[in-house]
C-alpha cells in the first residue's frame, strides 16, 4: 500500500510540473480560496473536463472555497450556473457564484458614469443586457435599431458610450450606424479582448475580432474590462471576502486568466488542453508564466486524496 501511494505520488509529481524551479507540488490545502476559469478549464464547450466535478465536490469536503471568473459576456450568470448543474456539477444556485465579464463591465460604467448613462452596446446578448438592466444603465442595442432610429434620438448627445461583446451577429449595417454616430461617442468599452475560446471543435473567435474592427472604423483605443484586466479578479476576491495570497488562481490561458493572476498576486495554474500550449509559454514574458501546470483537474484531485 505504501508503495503504491508512492508510485501515485511520483507521477502526480510527474505530470505537475513548477516553473523557474525544481518539480514541487501544489499544496492545496495552503490556499483557503480558488478562483477557476470556465471555457477550457471546467468544461470545453458542452463538454466537462476530467475531474472537474470531483474536485469540486472534494474543495465542498474541505472547506476551501471557490469562485468561477469567466470572459464570456453573452451568457446571464444564471444560465451559467444552469450549464454547470446540467453538466453534473454539484453546487449551488447562487448567481454569485460566478463573475462575468459582462457583470464586471456593468459595474465599471456604473461607477464611473452613474446611472444616467446610455450605452449603445454591439453583442454581449443576453449577458450584457441582464448585467446593464440589473445595474440601472439604458441599454440600447445597435443590432435592433434603425439608422434612422438611433441617429434622429441622439443626434444631439456626445456623452454616448459603447460596448462591445461577444457576437456573430455584427454587420456591415451596425458598423454604418456607429462610423454615423461616432461624434456621439465619448468612449469605447468591451466587455474582454480575449482572441478566441475552446469549444468541442476547436478554438473560435472571441470578442477581439469586433474589438478590431470598431476599433479601426472609429481610430479609438477600446477599453477592455474582462481579464485580463486586475478589476475582473478583485470583484471575484471582493465576492468570495478572499486575499491574493491566500487565493489560487486556475486558468487555461495565460494572456487573461495568468496575467491577471499574478498582476494581483496571486498563485497561478495554468490547465493543458485549452487555450494555451506548453510552447506558448516559452515566448511569453515573466508576467504570463504560471507557478505550476496541469494536464487536467484530475490531477488536483489525486493529490487532494492523498494530503
Ligand atoms: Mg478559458
Amino acid at each position: 500500500m505504501v508503495r503504491a501511494i508512492g508510485m501515485l505520488n511520483l507521477v502526480i509529481l510527474l505530470s505537475i510540473r513548477k516553473i523557474s524551479s525544481q518539480m514541487n507540488m501544489i499544496n492545496l490545502q495552503s490556499f483557503s480560496s480558488i478562483v477557476f476559469d470556465l471555457d477550457g478549464v471546467i468544461y470545453r464547450g458542452d463538454t466537462i473536463r476530467k475531474g472537474a466535478s470531483e474536485l469540486l465536490a472534494l474543495l465542498d469536503a474541505r472547506g476551501i472555497k471557490y469562485h468561477f471568473l469567466t470572459n464570456t459576456s453573452s451568457q446571464p450568470r444564471k444560465d451559467i450556473i444552469l450549464k454547470l448543474l446540467n453538466l453534473g456539477v454539484k453546487i449551488n444556485r447562487d448567481h454569485d457564484l460566478v463573475s462575468t465579464c459582462s457583470e464586471i463591465a456593468a459595474h465599471y460604467l456604473l461607477e464611473q458614469f452613474g446611472q444616467h448613462s446610455t450605452v449603445l452596446t454591439i453583442g454581449g446578448g443576453l449577458g450584457v443586457a441582464d448585467e446593464l438592466k440589473r445595474v440601472g444603465i439604458k441599454q440600447i442595442a445597435l443590432e435592433s435599431c434603425s439608422l434612422d432610429e438611433v441617429t434622429s434620438v441622439y443626434k444631439s448627445r456626445n456623452d454616448l458610450l459603447l460596448l462591445l461583446g461577444w457576437t456573430k451577429e455584427f454587420s456591415y449595417e451596425t458598423a454604418t450606424t456607429v462610423l454615423q454616430l461616432s461624434r456621439n461617442i465619448a468612449q469605447v468599452f468591451a466587455t474582454d479582448n480575449d482572441r478566441y475560446f475552446s469549444s468541442d471543435t476547436g478554438n473560435l473567435p472571441g470578442t477581439a475580432w469586433l474589438n478590431g474592427s470598431i476599433g479601426s472604423l472609429l481610430d479609438v483605443e477600446i477599453i477592455s474590462l474582462g481579464k485580463p484586466n486586475p478589476a475582473s479578479l478583485s470583484l471575484a476576491l471582493r465576492k468570495m471576502h478572499s486575499t491574493p495570497s491566500s487565493t489560487l488562481l486556475i486558468g487555461d490561458s495565460l494572456i487573461s486568466d495568468i496575467q491577471v493572476g499574478k498582476a494581483l498576486g496571486c498563485n497561478t495554474v495554468l490547465v493543458l488542453g485549452g487555450a494555451s500550449t506548453l510552447s506558448d509559454i516559452q515566448v511569453m514574458n515573466s508576467k504570463m508564466k504560471p507557478d505550476y501546470i496541469i494536464n487536467e483537474l484530475s490531477d488536483l484531485v489525486e493529490i487532494l486524496l492523498i494530503t
